[in-house]
């Protein structure tokens, strides 16, 4: 598998990192975004890099450099990697120094790319998780922070114990969120939906992408809160994310659903959108 680490002002093959000292392996200071090349391209490469920045601020540290100085290492990277794969991009930011409080001074900026196909969208299955996305009061919410993760992680565990690939998490309210690492859509009478923002669940890049692409193409997409009870009468429902971009699911808990029209197009437009290149 390739793979190519960028740290200390420097690329490297391998995924070592952070030591056994550094506050982001102690205490989690450590930021993330997730981008992909796929076939050559960098779909919204520049709206991951910049929501990595953001992170990072949101999370107290002090990331040097801009969106574009990150774009252009990620060109460097992939520029040392074979174009005929496909490869996922972290964008890393953390903080190696600090005791309790992690040292904004000290913040790192770190790449690891490797081969990652693009998943085929074969169908997933997923169930309602006990765990709840928190509220903005409870965590940074607004930040993709590894601290955020370990939830995600209980409710991924606890689906596929049962038997299912995705959790879907309610939010404190009790209405949808989303998928575990992904945002939840759904789709009624033609229209499609997904959970309005209320700063409980991240507001992904591939979903707002995919609310642009579709609406361009005369398809409605309501922002609405949803409830659990409304995928009882979904006619589809898919997921969007930077790692499988649209994906449709076939099966919450027992309930059904066929692989229709909307999900396949937000699919189709967003490969599209992909292979048409930088604008
Ligand atoms: N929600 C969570 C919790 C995620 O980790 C991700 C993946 N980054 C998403 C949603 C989808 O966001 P994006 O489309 O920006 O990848």
């Amino acid at each position: 598998m390739h793979s190519l680490i960028w740290s200390d002002g420097q690329w490297s093959s391998g995924t070592k990192l952070i030591g056994a000292g550094d506050h982001a392996f102690w205490m989690g200071s450590t930021v993330f975004d997730g981008a992909r090349a796929i076939h050559g391209q960098l779909p919204d490469l520049h709206a991951h890099c910049e929501r990595a920045i953001n992170s990072a601020v949101t999370m107290g540290m002090q990331p040097r450099g801009g969106r574009d100085d990150i774009v252009r290492l990620v060109h460097e990277g992939l520029a040392q990697l074979p174009v005929a794969h496909d490869y996922y991009i972290k964008v890393l930011f953390y903080c190696p120094g600090g005791f309790l409080l992690p040292d904004p001074a000290t913040t790192t900026l770190a790449l690891h790319l490797f081969e990652a196909p693009l998943p085929a969208d074969t169908g997933f299955s997923a169930t309602f998780s006990d765990y709840r996305r928190p509220a903005p009061s409870m965590a940074p919410t607004d930040a993709k922070a590894s601290c955020l993760y370990p939830n995600t992680q209980r409710a991924m565990r606890d689906a596929a114990q049962q038997g299912f690939d995705n959790a879907i998490m309610l939010d404190p309210d009790g209405a949808i969120a989303e998928f575990a690492v992904a945002n939840l859509w759904l789709v009624r009478d033609g229209v499609a939906k997904t959970p309005v923002v209320n700063g409980t669940f991240l507001n992904g890049i591939t979903r707002q992408r995919v609310i642009r692409l579709l609406r361009d193409d005369g398809i409605q997409v309501v922002e609405t809160t949803l409830w659990p009870e409304d995928l009882l009468v979904a006619d589809e429902v898919f997921s969007t994310g930077n790692y499988g971009k649209v994906l449709h699911c076939l099966r919450v808990d027992a309930q059904p659903f066929a692989h229709g029209p909307v999900a396949r197009r937000a699919r189709e437009l967003y490969l599209q959108f992909s292979a048409a290149g930088p604008r």
